[in-house]
C-alpha cells in the first residue's frame, strides 16, 4: 500500500527555524577525547587505503575475495545508512518489521558513520537549516566566492565539519530524533555502537582468515574489507553533502542547493538526486525519473514486493510539477 505525500512535506520533527540558529550557536566544542574519536574515525580508513595501496604495489594482485569485500561490504553497509538510517528513520519514509529495521539499522552502524540516533538527529537538522546558519555540513556558509571559498566550503561539507570542533558529534537528541528514541532496537544500536565498529573491522579479518587460511590473509581482509571498505562508504556518504550542494542540475525548488548528480546518484545508492530529496524528503524514492537509478528505491520496491514494507510514500505527480523549477 503506497501513500501519496501531503502537498505540505514538512516533516513531523520540523522545529522552528529561528530556535534552531541560536541552538546552533550555543552548542559549545566537543570534549577534547571526544575529538580524538572523530579524528580517528575520519583519518584510520585513510591510512588503510595508504598502507593497502602500497602493499597492492608491493605485493602485487592479491584476489577477487578483497575487491568482492570492498564493493559487498561498502553496498551493504551503505543500503544500511540511505533505506535504514536515512530514508526508514530520519525521514520515515516507509515502514517495515522490526527484524528488518534492526539489521538495516545493524548494517548502518557497520559503516562507522555515527550510530543511528546521532547519524538521524545530525541529518534531520540538516534538512531543517539546509544551506542556512546552522546547517551542520553545508559548503555554503563561507563569505569568500572564490575558488578557494569553494574548495573551502567542499572540504568542509566532505569532513572538515567532523574535525574543526566536534559540536555536532553530540546533538541534542530529545530536540531532533524524539520519536526515535523510544525505539529500543535504536536505542540498543545506540547503546551498543562500538561493538558494531568491532564486527565492522572484525567480520573482514576472519573472512580474509577463511578464504586464505592465513595470518596475512586475515591483515589483508582487515584493510581491504574494514579500512579501504569504510573509506569509501564514508567518502560517497560524505559527496552527497558536499557535491550535492554544489554541482549537478536543480529540477524542483527545494528552497537551499541541492543538487541532482548522476555520478553521486549511482554511487550513493540512489542518494546521489539529492535536489529530488530536498523538494521531497519523505519520499521514499529518490529517482524519481525512471533514468535515474535509485538502488535504494530498488531494494525498498522489492521488499514492498515480498510484504515485507508497507505505507511507502511517495510525491504525486501534480505536486512534483508544482515544485518544477520553471
Ligand atoms: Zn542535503
Ligand atoms: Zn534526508
Amino acid at each position: 500500500m503506497s501513500q501519496t505525500l501531503d502537498p505540505i512535506v514538512k516533516p513531523d520533527f520540523d522545529i522552528a527555524e529561528s530556535s534552531l540558529q541560536r541552538d546552533a550557536e550555543g552548542i559549545p566544542p566537543a570534549p577534547l577525547s571526544q575529538r580524538i574519536t572523530m579524528l580517528t574515525a575520519v583519518i584510520l580508513p585513510l591510512v588503510g587505503l595508504v598502507v593497502a595501496a602500497i602493499m597492492a604495489w608491493q605485493y602485487g594482485w592479491m584476489g577477487w575475495s578483497f575487491v568482492a569485500m570492498v564493493i559487498g561490504g561498502w553496498i551493504l553497509t551503505g543500503l544500511g545508512i540511505t533505506v535504514g538510517f536515512h530514508r526508514l528513520m530520519s525521514h520515515r519514509s516507509f515502514e517495515t518489521y522490526r527484524w528488518i529495521r534492526a539489521t538495516f539499522m545493524a548494517l548502518g552502524a557497520m559503516s562507522v558513520e555515527g550510530s543511528p540516533l546521532v547519524w538521524c538527529a545530525i541529518h534531520r537538522r540538516h534538512h531543517a537549516l539546509s544551506d542556512k546558519p546552522g546547517d551542520p555540513h553545508s559548503p555554503h556558509l563561507g563569505d569568500d566566492d572564490s575558488w578557494f571559498g569553494m574548495v573551502k566550503g567542499l572540504l568542509y561539507a566532505q569532513f572538515g565539519w567532523l574535525l574543526l570542533d566536534g559540536r555536532w558529534s553530540k546533538p541534542q537528541l530529545d530536540r531532533y530524533v524524539p520519536d526515535l528514541m523510544s525505539d529500543p532496537i535504536l536505542r540498543g544500536v545506540d547503546r551498543f555502537y562500538g561493538i558494531f565498529v568491532l564486527l565492522s573491522l572484525g567480520i573482514p579479518t576472519a573472512i580474509g582468515y577463511a578464504v586464505t587460511g592465513t595470518a596475512f590473509g586475515a591483515w589483508l581482509g582487515f584493510l581491504w574489507g574494514g579500512l579501504v571498505r569504510i573509506f569509501v562508504t564514508h567518502h560517497i556518504t560524505w559527496s552527497i553533502n558536499s557535491i550535492c550542494h554544489y554541482f549537478g542540475s536543480r529540477t524542483y525548488d527545494a528552497g537551499d542547493h541541492s543538487t541532482n548528480n548522476p555520478i553521486c546518484g549511482v554511487l550513493g545508492l540512489g542518494e546521489g538526486w539529492h535536489n529530488n530529496h530536498h523538494a521531497f524528503p519523505n519520499s521514499a524514492r529518490h529517482g524519481l525519473e525512471w533514468w535515474q537509478f535509485d538502488l535504494s528505491w530498488i531494494v525498498i520496491r522489492s521488499l514492498k514486493a515480498l510484504g515485507m514494507v508497507w505505507n511507502i510514500k511517495l510525491p504525486t505527480r501534480r505536486l512534483m510539477d508544482a515544485k518544477r523549477v520553471k
